[in-house]
């Protein structure tokens, strides 16, 4: 664990690539807006069919660049293995006491990849008992830590819909969105143009034909439903609240 300081949105997923893929462009916004933002991946990505865990490692390296990043940890997690266990817990409970995120952006608990489902769990129960004072917790120095719970947990889109309790305008920064993902360039088989690049190895889920479009095809439709561009869905199970109502508009009034 660095000593980076707090930070004010977190994102948590059970591979490297998976916040790429579905909520990039709402951590850029964040940045934009002057906030701190972090990501933090479960597993290496070990059991993928296609590239090797330090490809994988270099791939995120420049993906956190693009996404201008100030805090990304990969907590080491059995890939194809992510259990809601004690000690898995605890893991957890340490990164957001350490970061104390204001707000979480964790997977959905109904995915098609069971690591999502796993992932989206233990993030959901981290948060909470990450507040309660009572399970007691040190940092890598020794020191106690402060319970910390985060204000808002969100849910990001992977595989699955879901009905969308509130979608991000992300028309400003989609094309450094799309490039984040692109740097995944072992997952996805395509450079930066997004066109599919020659390769020997095994077809997957995400280099199937249609695919990058797919996930432009998304973007647009749910920034098409508010007006805007390009847009990433969230479900919370919390009701969203704003002091000003003003803030719930996205559309300008031409
Ligand atoms: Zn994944």
């Amino acid at each position: 664990m660095k000593q980076s300081g707090t930070i004010d949105i977190l994102g948590i997923a059970a591979h490297p690539d998976d916040v790429e893929l579905s909520c990039a462009g709402t951590m850029l916004m964040a940045k934009r807006a002057g906030k701190k933002t972090g990501i933090l991946d479960l597993t290496r990505g070990e059991l993928s069919t296609r590239g090797t865990p330090e490809l994988r490692a270099k791939e995120t390296e420049e993906a956190s660049k693009i996404l201008q990043l100030d805090e990304r940890e990969n907590l080491g997690l059995a890939d194809g293995h992510i259990e809601v266990t004690h000690e898995n817990m605890v893991k957890l409970i340490r990164h957001i006491r350490h970061l104390r995120p204001i707000i979480m952006l964790t997977p959905h608990k109904n995915e098609r990849h069971p690591d999502h489902e796993a992932a989206s769990e233990l993030a959901h129960q981290a948060a909470f008992y990450a507040g309660l004072a009572k399970i007691e917790t040190t940092d890598d120095n020794g020191k106690k830590q402060e319970p910390h719970r985060p204000l808002l947990v969100m849910h990001f889109m992977q595989t699955y819909t879901f009905e969308p309790k509130v979608i991000i305008d992300i028309s400003d920064v989609f094309e450094e969105r799309m490039k984040a993902m692109n740097a995944y360039d072992s997952q996805f088989g395509r450079g930066a143009s997004g066109r599919k690049l020659e390769s020997k190895e095994l077809d997957t889920f995400l280099t199937q034909k249609g695919f990058y479009e797919w996930i432009e095809a998304r973007a647009r439709h749910f920034g098409m439903i508010i007006g805007a561009e390009f847009g990433e869905p969230f479900w919370t199970q919390e009701a969203i609240g704003t002091k000003d109502i003003f803030s719930l508009v996205t559309k300008s009034i031409a």
